[in-house]
């Protein structure tokens, strides 16, 4: 397998095809079944947001979305709403200027950093034990062990299971008799080993990359201030493999904006 000719794409589409070429080719443009657009064509393609919708469940002092209609086909000749919504309401992403003064706001997020390999790190199983299970470095220290080492063009995807709760607010925040809430994130110190690694972004299926629990968002200072970004409320990533699938995160591009609602799609490969 002569893997040369990947080299030359934009790095995006290179580690994307990385592990799907099952030929080489001596031209420097990838042809015919190989080519990035013939991956993308095969590929599955799968929505990793929740729909926006008025109930959806949002963090203690979130703004809820409302939809006013201005206009209807049947009284105006159009139809045409008027959304109020919070910059980190529905699934969204956080910008690092949400917890770093003066860094990069939604915006200034350049497209290449939107987009990436996913890693997808699976806690189900210690979520069902406890529902302020944090991620540690050892959990993605084993996903290293077993899929290779993380680089930085990875988005790493946390799966707890907690989607599952969606759209129920109650069960989505879950709190406790004291106002506390519980529902899985990361530590500080897998945040760090994160950041150490220098990937892209870190994703989670609950309302925080910090567990419920936290007062002080450790984790969200840590990895903001190196300069990555969140996407937060994602949907069910039941159907991604550890690796392999290809990730775009599409927030608005809100002006200045601490963070945005977004859009976020997985390619998933052929045959799986
Ligand atoms: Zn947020």
């Amino acid at each position: 397998m002569n893997m040369t000719p990947w080299k030359l794409l934009p790095l995006p589409l290179a580690l994307l095809l990385g592990g799907c070429a099952t030929s080489g080719t001596r031209s420097h443009e990838p042809q015919g079944a190989n080519s990035p657009a013939a991956w993308l064509a095969r590929a599955r393609v799968v929505e990793l947001g929740h729909p926006f919708a008025p109930d959806m469940p949002v963090f203690p002092g979130g703004v809820r979305l409302s939809a006013k209609v201005m206009g209807t086909v049947e009284h105006d000749g159009y139809y045409i709403r008027q959304l109020e919504i919070g910059e980190h309401t529905g699934t969204h992403v956080d910008a690092p200027a949400h917890f770093a003064a003066g860094s990069a706001p939604v915006d200034k997020l350049p497209p290449e950093a939107l987009m990436g390999p996913a890693a997808v790190v699976d806690v189900t199983a210690q979520v069902a034990a406890n529902p302020d299970y944090e991620v540690s470095p050892g959990d993605i220290e084993a996903w290293e062990r077993k899929h290779g080492a993380l680089q930085p063009q990875h988005l790493v995807l946390i799966r707890t299971g907690w989607a599952a709760r969606w759209p129920d607010e109650q069960r989505y925040r879950n709190t406790d008799a004291s106002g506390v809430m519980h529902f899985p994130g990361l530590s500080a110190a897998a945040s760090r080993l994160l950041r150490q690694r220098q990937v892209r972004g870190i994703g989670i299926d609950t309302l925080s990359t910090d567990p419920g629990p936290s007062t002080t968002f450790e984790q969200h200072k840590d990895f903001l201030t190196g300069g990555g970004y969140h996407i937060e409320n994602l949907a069910d990533l039941s159907m991604l493999p550890p690796t392999g699938a290809f990730i775009v995160v599409s927030p608005l591009p809100v002006k200045d904006g601490s963070g945005a609602p977004a859009r976020v799609f997985a390619f998933l490969p052929p045959g799986d």
